[in-house]
């Protein structure tokens, strides 16, 4: 796209949301301008963890299984057309993850959660010590003494951040999408039904359609066109291990926390979860009760060197239920933003449905639970 010529249509947010719904555009052919108030990809989809938990698409029935079904499924084809297109590896694999209780309240979770995936037909298969030691050595000790329930889902993948959002921008780059960083949208200038202009820190920009999707910060930014959300920033903090070698192969969750291995040996501890506002901030209590359950859970971890922590601000939505649909009452704008602990494993679907109601077409999932301005 020639630098003076009006896109036809402005993305708002440059995160895995934006991004994907960037590429899904410019694949189907269109003209796209996307604007971030600072470097694209930098945000919660830069820090969260890429779990893709498994799906079953035959049996996914409700919108929002089905809009993680179709994900996982776009999440497999994606990492080779993009690997293909950039050269870039996402680091998809398919490493299968591990569900692990300690304690009574977990097992009691734990165990109905397996109930829940065997009716959705996900394969899901309870271990017992010895074959959780002999899958995964390093946590030998711990399946020995402490652990009371495990579970191995082996459709659990993970994909590499940095890696993805690279993989995404330099693929939107080569389809010629304008990508323009520290500029900021600032607000919206409303003709009849219509959006005229995105207003920036540096002047309007115009587009024949506009889609919004700045993440946590898009509650904001909808209140100006008089559009309630309830998204919120829930802080999510992280620490890395580096490791020598990868210590295990398979995704460790526990509860809401996890461990991921990564190819090269470092080990991702998650997360978090807290109403802290816009502040990223890691806290030594945060830091401190991730280290302290990666070296309980996995010994190995005891002597590995701590080599990063940070925080990220998921976009939370009051019902869990992310936003995704045209603003109410402007013909012309649309939303993609809430999707709280899923967005990197939601994001290839929720680019599809909203292209396909961007070009005017019936998008293949009912988008009503995520209509915009609910709540
Ligand atoms: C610690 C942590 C772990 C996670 N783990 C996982 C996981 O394992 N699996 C999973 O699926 N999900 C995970 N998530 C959730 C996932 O990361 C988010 O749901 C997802 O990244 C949201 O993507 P987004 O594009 O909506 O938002 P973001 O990545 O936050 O992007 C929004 C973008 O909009 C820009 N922006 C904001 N306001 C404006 C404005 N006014 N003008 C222009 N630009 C603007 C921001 O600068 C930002 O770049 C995790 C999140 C965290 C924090």
């Amino acid at each position: 796209m020639s630098a003076n010529s009006t896109p036809e249509i402005l993305i708002v947010g440059g995160g895995v949301v934006g991004l994907s719904l960037a590429y899904e555009l410019a694949v189907h052919g269109s003209n796209v301008q996307l604007i971030d108030r600072a470097s694209v990809g930098r945000e919660a989809s830069w820090a969260g963890a890429g779990i893709l938990p498994p799906v079953n698409r035959a049996t996914a029935i409700d919108p929002l299984d089905r809009l993680r079904a179709l994900s996982h499924q776009l999440h497999r084809e994606w990492a080779v057309r993009l690997r293909e297109e950039t050269g870039v590896d996402n680091g998809y694999r398919e490493c299968g993850g591990l569900y692990l209780a300690r304690s009574a309240g977990e097992v009691a979770s734990l165990h109905a959660f397996a109930e829940m995936l065997r009716d959705l037909e996900i394969e899901i298969e309870r271990l017992t010590p010895s074959e959780v030691a002999e899958l995964e050595p390093a946590l030998s000790d711990v399946a020995a003494s402490q652990l009371k329930a495990v579970y191995s889902l082996p459709g659990e993948a993970q994909l590499r951040n940095p890696d993805h959002l690279k993989a995404l921008r330099l693929a939107c780059e080569r389809r010629g999408v304008d990508i323009v960083a520290d500029r900021e949208a600032t607000g919206f200038e409303l003709s009849n039904s219509r959006l005229a202009a995105v207003q920036t820190t540096t002047g309007p920009l115009h587009a024949d359609q506009y889609c919004i999707t700045s993440g946590a910060w898009t509650q904001r930014l909808l209140m100006q066109v008089g559009i309630s959300t309830g998204i919120m920033p829930i802080r999510g903090q992280m620490v890395m291990f580096k490791c020598e070698v990868p210590p295990f192969r398979r995704i460790l969750n526990e509860g809401p926390r996890y461990l991921v291995p990564r190819d090269d040996g470092r080990v991702l501890v998650g997360s978090t979860e807290e109403e802290a506002g816009f502040d990223k901030s890691t806290t030594p209590e945060g830091v401190g009760e991730l280290v302290a359950l990666a070296r309980q859970l996995v010994p190995e971890l005891r002597d590995a060197p701590i080599e990063n922590s940070w925080a990220g601000l998921r976009p939370g939505s009051f019902d869990s239920f992310p936003y995704i649909g045209r603003l109410s009452g402007i013909d012309n704008a649309f939303a993609g933003a809430g999707h709280y602990r899923s967005g990197l494993h939601m994001s290839p679907g929720t680019a599809v449905v909203l292209r396909q109601l961007m070009f005017g077409e019936e998008p293949e999932i009912d988008l009503t639970p995520f209509r915009v301005g609910r709540g």
